[in-house]
């Protein structure tokens, strides 16, 4: 057992007591010199790190990703080269709006944020349980973001500012779908599902490449709690699902997932119905089936939230060797976002941190010094490029190839440039239409969809807000506008 010191490690002999002038039994004057009790206070006012600005209330779990099926037909990716091959992964799941302290129960889109501590570097997944986003274009997410959380005047959500946000911005209408759902409220982390959304690339060491879509499928299957329950139990319990994933790990019953790829020829997408670069959008099954690449499993949990979860940071721009990024404009600017999210609130050398830090040798001599930087610095080695003195020198692959996860042959680009537009056309309401007939198949969700979404607009104080609100449903199907505002009205009138 170790005896206890101060942060410099210098043995001391009480904890529980600041050093004072005293006369007789009374109060006494405090020193100056006390420096465990400066120390104490200091470090005390300066324990909280920046929250994140969404995504802040998760549960984290670390756990392996097993390769089940070869796929090496369409991925050069090291962790995918072998059957059976097992990858170490930190797991962090979040509702999006709310704050640290919130109940996680509440109705919200939950992200799935995964890092993979392959063998060739970080891959990190920043998913979501939804298969597509509010918005396609990244202008918009800062404005996404502020009209779901509180309003600059009261502090408190405002359903004007959501829904006024919502018709604005119609093309999130099929989001909105998934988010009134049952899905809205997932029974447990353990029972939920997750979608990379965006499109990706698995690319080859010839340079060849498919475009892919990842899907994360609970082997529990898909359970949620009814809006009631969830509402009920934010109140007894505002970290229900953090305690639920926790004790299942801790008692052995460990969650697993298997995960596919719907996979797309080049060719395919320049003719295919859909802009595949578009996050309103999914592929359809029919068109491209999953296929499974490996299956996921939670093992074990985090040591300390703090140290383990709190200070992960996730990136899509995190990749390896045989996964790439596709010219969706969300995924690239969430490239720049995240890493800079990440300076703001762990600082210039977060990847340093354990929980950050890259199980694979690193050598990244050109990225040094800064704050905290708990390294050694690459000691005298050449801190420019081009050097003779001690060239760098470069991985190749089994057959000699320069391994970059962002080299991809056969991707030209031509255009002009242009704001990119994200008006709103009649077939930016199929898809939403199509889910409003999937959760038809389910008896009682499309009730439990009218019941969920009418309780929130009939928050909405402006009748011609509402109004528009019921249009915009109207636009997916007329029967369903017309139940939404029949329902909404009478629980206001
Ligand atoms: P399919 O009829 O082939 O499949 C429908 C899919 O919908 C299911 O595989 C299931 O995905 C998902 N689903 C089932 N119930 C619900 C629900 N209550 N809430 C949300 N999703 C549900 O459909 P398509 O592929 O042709 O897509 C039709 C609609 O289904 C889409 O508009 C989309 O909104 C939704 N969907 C489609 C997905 C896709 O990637 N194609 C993924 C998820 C939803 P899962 O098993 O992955 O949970």
């Amino acid at each position: 057992m170790s005896y206890y010191t101060l942060a410099e490690g210098c043995p001391y002999a009480r904890n529980d007591t600041s050093v004072q002038v005293r006369n007789g039994s009374g109060g006494g004057l405090v020193l100056l010199q006390d420096t465990q009790l400066i120390e104490t206070l200091a470090h005390f006012s300066r324990e909280r790190i920046p929250e994140r600005v969404v995504h802040a209330k998760a549960a984290g779990a670390y756990g392996v990703f097993e390769c089940t099926h070869d796929c090496t037909d369409i991925t050069s990716a090291s962790f995918l080269n072998t059957v059976g091959k097992k990858t170490e992964v930190l797991w962090r799941v979040s509702t999006v709006g709310p704050e640290s302290g919130s109940a996680d129960t509440t109705r919200d889109v939950h992200g799935w944020a995964m890092k993979l501590y392959t063998d060739q570097g970080n891959l990190d997944w920043v998913f979501n349980n939804t298969p597509v986003f509010f918005v396609r274009d990244p202008i918009k997410f800062p404005s996404l973001n502020r009209s779901h959380k509180r309003n600059p005047r009261t502090h408190r959500p405002d359903a004007n500012m959501f829904w006024d946000f919502h018709v604005g911005n119609p093309e999130g209408i099929h989001e909105l779908m998934h988010l009134f759902s049952d899905r809205g409220t997932p029974a447990s982390l353990r029972h939920m599902n997750a979608y990379s959304g965006h499109t990706y690339k698995f690319t080859k060491e010839d340079g060849s490449f498919k475009y892919i879509k990842v899907h994360i499928k609970s082997q529990l299957g898909v359970k949620n709690m009814s809006a009631d329950e969830s509402t009920r139990i934010a109140g007894e319990n505002p970290d229900f699902l953090l305690q639920d994933v926790f004790d299942a790990i801790e008692q052995g019953n460990y969650p697993v997932w298997n995960v596919y790829v719907q996979v797309m020829d080049p060719k395919e997408a320049e003719t295919y119905k859909w802009n595949i670069f578009d996050m309103t959008k999914v592929w359809p099954h029919q068109d491209f089936p999953l296929r499974q690449i490996g299956k996921l499993t939670l093992n074990r949990n985090p040591q300390n939230y703090f140290t383990d979860i709190e200070q992960a940071s996730f990136s899509p721009s995190t990749m390896v060797p045989g996964w790439a990024p596709s010219a969706d404009p969300m995924l690239q600017a969430r490239m720049f976002a995240y890493p800079d999210a990440a300076r703001y609130r762990l600082g210039t050398n977060y990847q340093m941190l354990p929980t950050n830090k890259a199980r694979a040798p690193v050598y990244c001599p050109f990225q040094r010094d800064g704050f905290m930087n708990f390294s050694t610095n690459y000691g005298e080695d050449p801190n420019y490029v081009g050097s003779s003195l001690r060239p760098t020198t470069f991985a190749v692959s089994a057959t000699g190839k320069p391994l970059g996860s962002t080299i991809t042959e056969h991707e030209k680009w031509v255009g002009e440039i242009s704001s990119f537009t994200s008006t709103v056309h009649q077939d930016d309401f199929e898809q939403a239409r199509g889910l409003w007939k999937v959760l038809g198949r389910e008896p009682g969700h499309q009730d439990r969809y009218i019941s969920n979404v009418s309780g929130n607009i009939k928050n909405v104080t402006s009748k011609e807000l509402r109004e528009k609100v019921y249009y915009l449903y109207h636009c997916v199907d007329p029967q369903l506008g017309q139940r939404i505002k029949t329902a909404t009205e009478a629980q206001i009138a």
